[in-house]
């Protein structure tokens, strides 16, 4: 069994993609060919923001974005305690100071209560991150933000295809940014990464500072890096966000089974009511975790932990005066969660025989 399984997925669309392989390499068009442009339209039209700039990850997203707001050393950003490294380590990069919140216990997105404590006046934004593929209570924190006049900044690496009131991921804060990591719902066949925004202004910085801050040919007018996505990695996305709504729709099934499956015998994900989530993991929470890991992985089944450790007890950011506290929310729920196998075309057979391990290991 797979814990993603990319190979089924490849087998469905094999003949869309070679073709729209050959086409990108027929053309010679490697860079910023017109795949890149069509994805970037099919993109914004999907989230239903004016503008989407593709980029080469996710992580250079967040980067990208930074240099956008032209965030300065000292400058405070607040991000949740519990995400992937990345949402936090390119503020650090930045040489600016990630301020880190606990996280909701049921949602495990960014506990909305505490944000405000921690905003001073060296605050710029927030980065709220859709974990799991679900958003977190937007409405609040842009209330917050605006009213201490600071930007947010949606991490949608998980939750692009995710709805908040029938709004779409990436379509309710300032700016947001998604990956096409080939893990992701909506995944390439290598990295890639895209950002949203209305802003008009802000998108003409984005399409420059991806490309070397080129305005003209050889006309500089930012400091800017090599950000752009591969055209073939574009066709790739293309020819999956076709088929990215009945994905989607199998997930949520999928998702379904599950707690219908578990929710007598373990802690199941809660999605909110205004919410839709894209399920990028399905991710449940157990005491003994690392025994019923084994006994699962004993039995050739394949689970992951999302993550192991909060970031504020990284090594990485040690040096940051937040890394000091105490993130109750994060520390427990980093010793208790586990990722069950999850992708769009996982059978119920497959998940049945997930779920009997699981309950197996669970009363033994
Ligand atoms: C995957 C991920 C990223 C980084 O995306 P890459 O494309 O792998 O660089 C950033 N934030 C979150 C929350 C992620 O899950």
């Amino acid at each position: 069994m797979e814990f993603c399984d990319l190979k089924k997925q490849y087998a469905e669309y094999k003949e869309e993609i070679q073709s729209e392989i050959n086409d990108v390499i027929d053309s010679a068009s490697f860079i910023n060919g017109p795949s890149v442009m069509n994805l970037e339209s099919a993109l914004a039209s999907y989230a239903n923001v004016k503008y989407a700039i593709t980029c080469s990850s996710g992580t250079d997203a967040l980067l990208l974005a930074f240099m956008a707001y032209d965030i300065q050393p000292g400058d405070e950003i607040i991000c949740p305690a519990f995400t992937f490294i990345a949402t936090a380590s390119m503020i650090a990069l930045y040489k600016a100071v990630p301020v880190f919140v606990d996280i909701n216990p049921e949602t495990f997105t960014i506990d909305v209560e505490k944000i405000e404590e921690k905003v001073t006046k060296k605050t710029k934004g927030i980065i709220p991150v859709s974990l799991y593929g679900q958003m977190p209570d937007i409405d609040k924190i842009n209330h917050i933000a605006k009213k201490h006049n600071l930007w947010v900044m949606e991490d949608g690496a998980q939750s692009f295809g995710a709805t908040y009131n029938g709004n779409k991921s990436c379509s309710l804060t300032n700016v947001a940014t998604t990956s096409f990591f080939p893990a992701k719902p909506l995944g390439g066949y290598g990295d890639g990464g895209a950002i949203f925004t209305n802003d008009k202004d802000l998108a003409d910085k984005l399409f420059m500072l991806r490309n070397h801050g080129q305005e003209e040919r050889y006309k500089h007018k930012y400091i800017g890096i090599n950000g752009r996505m591969d055209t073939i990695q574009a066709a790739i996305v293309n020819v999956k966000l076709r088929h990215f709504d009945s994905e989607l729709k199998l997930r949520q099934h999928a998702a379904d089974r599950y707690t219908e499956m578990l929710t007598s015998y373990v802690e199941v994900p809660q999605i909110k009511a205004e919410r839709t989530s894209t399920w990028a993991q399905y991710t449940i929470r157990v005491n003994d975790r690392d025994k019923i890991r084994g006994k699962l992985s004993e039995q050739g089944i394949p689970t992951a932990v999302h993550y192991p450790i909060p970031l504020p007890y990284q090594d990485a950011f040690s040096g940051y005066a937040s890394s000091n506290e105490e993130y109750p929310v994060s520390r427990q729920l980093s010793l208790r969660v586990l990722s069950l196998p999850m992708h769009a075309l996982i059978s119920e057979e497959e998940q049945r025989e997930v779920c009997d391990a699981l309950i197996g290991a669970l009363n033994g």
